[in-house]
């Protein structure tokens, strides 16, 4: 396989089973250096796989992967010391307190981290280095677990669901983190089941179904390309089968030729042109969110398994 410079991650027709549950099915990815790409799909649709797949906590059995254009089955250590990686569940020691937790894992992945970074970190996340590990809430392990991923700034971060569990207000405060994080340079590769935050934050997103990647787009343009619904109030009745002439335009409904909704796939301008013709009081464009277009996949998927 030829090594991109450009690529902070590459997976080429990724393959995974689980005895005989097959959880990838020749997964092709690509994630840009410096980008933030946001990792979408249903439960058990492969992203956890993927991701450990990247860091060879799991060996595919067929496929290739580059992380930072090294292969990870070949310089594991190499590609950890680079990684950030918050996994999906964190498995902390019930002995320690959080520091000596977190003290154990910079020894554990040979890296140098600045301690009055950590310290800055964890006052930001509102999280006490001194609380033992066994009395953290759900949340404040959360907190641990982005802090260990976050704090030696490293290249590459791979967030499984980096703000599940948190309050909107530290939600917020680790989106802003990652932004800092791609800022300085690093390229960031989350998974979330929260898609305004993936909207908000993510410059591409990919979605995968059934361990396959089915869409891979920027954000922007995902939104811009999606179908749209638009209502117009004409000033006089008018007939509005016109509607159905234009192309990509489906009429769904025209009360008493006064108020028309249309749905449209694709450009609108052929829409505003055939609209000139007429004396239009009002017009709202509907733009769906992230959320609608993922559940558009979703339950497209699932007509199909019926
Ligand atoms: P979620 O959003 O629920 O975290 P996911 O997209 O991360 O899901 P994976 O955890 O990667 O999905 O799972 C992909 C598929 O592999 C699922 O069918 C799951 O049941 C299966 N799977 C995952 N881990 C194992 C395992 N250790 N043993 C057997 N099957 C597994």
């Amino acid at each position: 396989m030829s090594v991109n410079e450009e690529l902070a991650i590459q997976t080429q027709g990724l393959v995974k089973y689980y005895g005989r549950v097959q959880a990838l099915f020749g997964l092709d990815l690509e994630v840009r250096q410096g980008e933030i790409f946001g990792f979408l799909g249903p439960n058990g649709a492969g992203k956890t796989t993927t991701i450990r797949c990247l860091l060879d906590l799991i060996r595919p059995d067929g496929g290739s992967v580059r992380v930072l254009r090294m292969d990870p089955q070949k310089e594991p250590v190499a590609v950890r010391k680079r990684v950030g990686y918050l996994p999906g569940e964190l498995h902390l020691e019930d002995n320690q307190t959080v520091a000596g937790e977190l003290h154990y894992l910079v020894g554990l992945r040979g890296r140098s981290v600045d301690w009055q970074e950590v310290v800055k970190i964890a006052s930001r996340l509102d999280l006490d280095l001194k609380t033992p590990v066994k009395n953290l809430s759900k949340g404040n392990k959360q907190k641990v677990g982005v802090l260990q991923a976050l704090m030696h700034h490293p290249d590459l971060l791979l967030l499984d669901e980096p703000t599940v569990g948190l309050d909107p207000l530290m939600q917020q405060e680790v989106l802003r983190m990652i932004a800092e994080e791609q800022a300085r340079g690093a390229t960031i590769f989350f998974s979330s089941h929260n898609l305004s935050e993936v909207q908000e934050t993510a410059g591409r997103v990919g979605i995968i179904r059934k361990g396959k990647i089915v869409e891979v787009a920027e954000t922007e343009m995902l939104i811009q390309r999606a179908i749209r619904r638009v209502r117009i109030r004409f000033k006089q009745a008018v007939d509005v089968e016109f509607l159905c002439r234009i192309p990509g335009v489906k009429l769904l409904s025209g009360e008493g030729g006064l108020n028309a909704t249309v749905q449209i796939d694709g450009e609108i301008d052929s829409l505003i042109k055939a609209l000139a013709a007429f004396s239009v009081s009002d017009m709202d464009i509907e733009r769906p969110s992230l959320e609608e277009i993922f559940l558009a996949y979703y339950e497209s998927g699932r007509k199909e398994a019926n």
